[in-house]
């Protein structure tokens, strides 16, 4: 019911420039308005195993209490936290999902006296939560596209936008939708020369799935440099992003001031519950990186062959490069009943991003791809 526009003069200046995160496009909405059936979504970096049964079995015993509130200080998770992670407990932090953590660091530490930093083509949450405080948002350039990491992070052009009035750096490691990632050493002179009024949030979304042995174990810098904020989530690797919960682990005065944020029960039982048992659940996460790993290579040597250059990814999903405008390409795939990741809205109009699936799902994405590819060809 638009209308005459009469509550943006009344909105706070930040929220006027804010466009709306767009999701992947959910399997119903396609069936409904295409008609099809069996269509799959590759598109929003979901663990195509489903649920840990650990965390399946916890909710059923937990669905009796659901007249109580959940615990608001996420006890029982936190100190299971702790112990795997090997951290303090007034070190950690529950979300809903980590992406609410990553707006409550911003709403904490952004004002629109300050400055944040963050890469171009790093995950879209990072500016969209600047920008709702009015902060300045720093964009630094990315690597280039023939760079070992294409399109990902490059810590000196972050570095250079440093100013007295930067508070946050947000780094991705590894990033979406790119897949790139950082090596220890890199990572940790950055995070050592910046100065201490400005905070670092690495976001660890894919961490689990990381198997390179350079990957830096960020949680043992904390001590060194409290400054460093690590963002986690059960939304991937473990295969919870439906109920929304994810962890930040910082310093404890950190924890403290976002504790004052956060709404009191941001996280309900459910998600509690079926987290705690997450952990312990170690051969869903084994099952879950060996899958991923062979479609890794199942898609790359896929999508290659068809000649569209593929970026290496740390992550579950890749960034393709489609050779010209990927728009077509996702909605001739929509009509096949394949859902995948258009990133125009990254600045990235010729590429795609593709979660890893199930091989007969990403064997379905390849053979639809060859298909109307084959099509394209006859008609030319
Ligand atoms: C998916 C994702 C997240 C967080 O997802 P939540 O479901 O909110 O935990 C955070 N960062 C990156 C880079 C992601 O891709």
């Amino acid at each position: 019911m638009p209308g005459p526009d009469r509550f943006s003069a009344l909105a706070a200046e930040g929220v006027l420039g804010l466009q709306p995160y767009v999701p992947g496009k959910p399997v119903a909405e396609l069936e409904r308005e295409y008609g099809i059936r069996d269509s799959i979504k590759l598109a929003s970096n979901e663990n195509p195993l489903g649920p840990p049964p650990a965390s399946i079995r916890a909710i059923s015993e937990a669905l009796d209490d659901l007249a109580l509130y959940p615990d608001g200080a996420a006890f029982e998770l936190k100190n299971a936290l702790a112990r795997r992670l090997a951290v303090d407990p007034v070190r950690i932090t529950v979300g809903n999902g980590s992406n609410e953590l990553l707006s409550l660091v911003a709403e904490t530490f952004l004002t629109p006296a300050t400055e944040a930093i963050y890469s171009q083509f790093a995950f879209l949450i990072y500016a969209l939560s600047v920008q709702a405080t009015g902060a300045v948002a720093r964009v630094a350039a990315a690597n280039v596209a023939d760079h070992p990491q294409p399109l990902g992070h490059d810590l000196d052009a972050m570095r250079k936008l440093v100013t007295p009035a930067t508070r946050l750096v947000f780094i991705a490691n590894p990033n979406n939708p790119t897949g790139t990632w950082l090596g220890a050493a890199e990572l940790r002179a950055f995070i050592g020369g910046l100065p201490s009024h400005v905070l670092v949030l690495l976001d660890e979304a894919y961490g689990e799935y990381v198997a390179g042995a350079d990957w830096p174990d960020a949680l043992r810098w904390l001590d060194e440099f409290p400054n460093l904020i690590v963002t986690r989530t059960f939304s991937k690797m473990y295969a919870l992003a439906g109920l929304r919960v994810g962890y930040a682990i910082s310093h404890p005065q950190v924890a403290e001031l976002l504790n004052r944020v956060r709404q009191p029960f941001n996280v309900n039982s459910l998600a509690q519950v079926a987290a705690r048992a997450a952990l312990d659940d170690a051969g869903h996460v084994m099952r879950s990186r060996q899958l991923n790993a062979q479609g890794l290579t199942q898609l790359s040597e896929g999508l290659g062959a068809l000649g569209w250059r593929v970026s290496p990814s740390a992550g579950n999903f890749v960034l393709v490069d489609t050779g010209g405008p990927a728009q077509p390409w996702y909605e001739k795939l929509l009509r096949t009943g394949v859902i995948v990741r258009p990133v125009a809205n990254y600045g990235l109009p010729d590429h795609l991003r593709i979660t890893v699936g199930l091989p007969e799902q990403n064997e379905r994405l390849l053979s639809a791809l060859r298909s109307l590819r084959a099509g394209k060809a006859e008609q030319a």
